[in-house]
């Protein structure tokens, strides 16, 4: 009997593997942040239906009470807290102390909770801080084996420019208490890159408070200037195998999109119209080349935007690569939100049949 038991669990993990080799290294998680208080307190209702949620299925009901089914690798509902989050994504994360490049971006309209999920508040710690706590434990759990140094870079793209925060900072006090060095080698197109070493969690605290420090500097409002720029955290992972000598070294990015919404076409002028030609630019480069992934195409469109040319060696090849779209409960971004989820679903490159009918 225990033979046959065995024979079944092996069975299970077999097709388990399979399952999961045949998804590929693109994953598409959905959250959907809750109703804010002045959202709820006006009497807003909600198109999300989450009924089939642990499925990895969402539904959104339109005006006529439509209902459109999405699916993803997971959906977390707004009562999902961050640790339910990072739970999903730190298979992903870790494997970056494994050798893999990676790729975590959070993408959606302006307020749906892109750095909430990226970055979190002071008691809830996205996944960007999660992330690097990990990384600690397991390089500390594996020490009679390898040696791992750890570093890390933030950058900013806003306007197709790249805007290295370290080095906009360093004049700071906070960054003076960092090791900073240039990075030898150079990431892509920006040789010179400031790399700060971060040996324990507090270091790692400092470098992001620098970073959202130099974020601040220059711009009249720090909110909208967010909303308008790709916010990059970069780990570089260098890992030394001490029983045969062998030496790796793998990145990690970490990104928190601008703002997705379609800015009114009527609206946008000089500077504005420029930002939002900018910032349509590089999020559908993103989505050209993840697609073109998916799809398995041959030629991948990295050279279309400052984005994906960063990200090129993080995304295909045998990297891992994992998107949260982040949406809005509310009836009023019915319109943003459905934009985000056809976005996320041609990234995740499976598309779902026509709408059904609400029963
Ligand atoms: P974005 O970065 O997409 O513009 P934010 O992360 O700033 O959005 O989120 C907008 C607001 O909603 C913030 O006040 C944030 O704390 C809150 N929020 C977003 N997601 C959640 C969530 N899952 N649970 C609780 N509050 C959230």
């Amino acid at each position: 009997l225990k033979m046959k038991y065995n024979e079944e669990q092996a069975k299970r993990r077999r097709l388990h593997n399979q399952v999961e080799d045949a998804k590929g290294n693109i994953r598409v998680f959905c959250r959907c942040r809750p109703l804010s208080k002045a959202e709820s307190s006006s009497g807003c209702s909600t198109v999300v239906d989450f009924d089939a949620a642990s499925n990895g299925e969402l539904g959104i009901l339109n005006s006529s009470s439509v209902k459109k089914t999405f699916r993803f690798d997971r959906v977390f509902t707004p009562i999902d807290n961050q640790v339910d989050v990072f739970a999903q994504a730190s298979p992903l994360v870790t494997s970056v102390l494994d050798g893999y490049n990676v790729c975590i971006f959070a993408y959606g309209q302006t307020g749906t909770g892109k750095t909430f999920t990226m970055e979190g508040t002071e008691g809830n710690r996205g996944v960007n801080y999660q992330t690097l706590e990990e990384l600690f434990k397991i390089a500390k759990e594996r020490n009679d084996t390898f040696t791992y140094d750890i570093s890390v870079s933030v950058l900013e793209v806003y306007n197709e420019q790249i805007r290295d925060l370290l080095t906009t900072s360093s004049s700071s006090s906070t960054s003076k208490k960092l090791e900073i060095k240039q990075a030898a080698e150079g990431l892509h197109s920006i040789p010179g890159l400031v790399e700060a070493k971060v040996e324990n969690i507090q270091e790692v605290w400092n470098v992001l408070q620098a970073g959202s420090s130099a974020r601040a500097v220059g711009s009249n409002n720090v909110n909208e200037h967010s909303s308008r720029s790709h916010c990059m955290l970069c780990i570089i992972v260098r890992a030394k195998n001490l029983l045969n000598g062998e030496c790796t070294k793998s990145k990690l990015w970490l990104v928190d999109l601008a703002g997705s919404e379609r800015l009114a076409k009527t609206d946008a002028q000089g500077e504005r119209l420029k930002e939002a030609q900018n910032i349509n630019r590089s999020l559908s480069a993103l989505g050209d080349v993840v697609s073109a992934l998916a799809n398995k195409s041959s030629h991948i469109p990295y050279r279309n935007s400052k984005l994906t040319h960063l990200l090129q060696d993080s995304l295909g090849g045998d990297s891992k690569t994992l998107m949260f779209v982040q949406i809005s409960p509310s009836e009023h971004d019915l319109s943003e939100t459905l934009s985000s989820l056809n976005f996320a679903t041609r990234v995740r490159g499976v598309e779902l049949g026509p709408a059904r009918k609400q029963i």
